[in-house]
């Protein structure tokens, strides 16, 4: 079983309403989590969109509210303290400078991407704009690039997000057809000691898969990669944990025998029973 989400929202988060303290009271109540790594949404240079989301937050609020939590809930729970960095190519001093004065705090970084040319997959308008193929390719080129800038985040967050907007849920959607890209990123991120997550928000917003799809996933293995951790992307508590049942049997059918943890950005191995 795998008793550890590493992904998850709460109303630090602009688009989500939970407060934190009610993600931790659900997961110890369902009895499933033995830990639960808070990862909140930082999205320096985000253009504000038309709910009026930032994606900032107030960093020593987030810290105290944390330790405050951990208090109270531990040892029922074990809470960890992380964080999903939004990146884009030109963001490289300003991640710098805030990691410099937050870094020491934090148990793991997921770095993600969320916009292309300026335009977040999720909005109606990137795949007027592109065509399935074009908009996936651009999605995943955008990972090459920021990448290829900033690297001081422990995993790669929801590889193939880009596909959970695509026209009819990506149902056409092949990675062979951009595995010379995704080679690409995979290896960038072993040898750099990188990992990336499988994310289950790909099974809630109605895809067969999970991100990245298993073709990405036995992909990676094969290449080498090694560190992996589970994230249910949960925003409100009733998804959290969500399908790690099925993602434990993705990590299998893909030749895991392991999945993986953080603290102090150091990776640890949970064997899979
Ligand atoms: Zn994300
Ligand atoms: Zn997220």
């Amino acid at each position: 079983m795998i008793t550890s989400d590493f992904h998850l929202h709460s109303s630090f988060s602009s688009d989500s309403k939970t407060a934190l303290e009610q993600q931790i009271i659900y997961a110890i109540n369902s009895g499933i989590l033995k830990e639960l790594c808070i990862t909140d949404h930082m999205d320096f240079d985000f253009p504000v969109n038309k709910d009026g989301y930032t994606f900032l937050f107030d960093m020593k609020e987030y810290l105290a509210e944390i330790n405050r939590l951990r208090s109270i809930y531990s040892p029922a729970i074990r809470i960890t303290t992380g964080i999903e960095l939004g990146l884009l190519p030109h963001l490289y001093e300003t991640l710098t400078s805030f990691l410099k004065e937050y870094g020491s705090e934090l148990d793991f970084i997921i770095g993600s991407s969320h916009l292309v040319k300026g335009l977040d997959p999720y909005e109606p308008e990137f795949f007027e704009k592109y065509r399935e193929k074009e908009g996936i390719r651009l999605y995943l080129e955008t990972i090459v690039n920021n990448i290829d800038a900033f690297m001081d985040f422990d995993v790669y967050g929801h590889l193939d997000y880009v596909v959970r907007y695509a026209p009819n849920k990506g149902k056409k959607y092949c990675p062979a057809d951009y595995m010379d890209i995704y080679d690409i990123i995979l290896k960038k991120l072993i040898q750099n000691g990188k990992g990336i997550e499988l994310n289950t928000a790909g099974l809630k917003a109605g895809l067969p898969f999970a991100h990245p799809h298993p073709d990405v996933l036995k992909r990676y293995f094969e290449l080498g990669g090694e560190i992996i951790t589970v994230g249910s992307d949960a925003h409100q508590p009733v998804h959290l944990a969500y399908c790690f049942d099925q993602a434990e049997h993705m990590l299998k059918a893909a030749g895991f025998t392991y999945y993986t943890v953080f603290h102090n950005r150091k990776p640890e191995f949970i064997r899979l029973t």
